[in-house]
């Protein structure tokens, strides 16, 4: 079974966007295994952000990310890493198309509301790194 992690960022969990993104993955017909709120730990994001270390926009991509709660899922179904990459949207929400969860929602790439595991071995990684086995159903 295909699975991905998705993170609510601190600017969606704060602007009450994560019931309007759950319900889009439950109408397109993806299963939750995971569910939770959090505040990440600096550790966590540094490892889960490892591979922009060191670019411009690491210690604000950081910073920010640990500045609020964050509600981290983990979803499953059919395609789902590429899919649900598809439903967010581009990375810079200027250039998401209307009808993503980005080009719906947000306007700025620092803060775009949402992160999505872009390959089988990334989202792999990152739900081992945000869940604990006994937490995925
Ligand atoms: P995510 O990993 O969050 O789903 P992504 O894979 O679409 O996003 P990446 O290129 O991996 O995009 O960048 C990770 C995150 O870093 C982006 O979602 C964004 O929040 C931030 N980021 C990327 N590029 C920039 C930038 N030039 N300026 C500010 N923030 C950036």
């Amino acid at each position: 079974h295909e699975r991905t992690l998705i993170l609510v960022k601190p600017d969606g969990v704060a602007r009450g966007l994560t019931g309007e993104i759950i319900k889009r993955f439950e109408h397109r017909g993806y299963k939750p295994v995971a569910i939770k709120l959090l505040l990440p730990t600096k550790a966590l994001l540094e490892q889960h952000y490892e591979e922009h270390k060191g670019k411009k926009f690491y210690d604000a991509l950081v910073a920010f990310s640990e500045s609020g709660p964050v509600v981290a899922m983990v979803w499953e179904g059919f395609g789902v890493i590429a899919n649900a990459r598809k439903m967010l949207g581009a990375t810079d929400p200027a250039k998401a198309e209307p009808g993503t969860i980005r080009g719906d929602h947000a306007i700025a790439t620092g803060r775009n509301v949402v992160h999505g595991s872009d390959s089988e071995k990334a989202a792999k990684r990152e739900i081992d790194l945000w869940f604990r086995p006994e937490e995925v159903t």
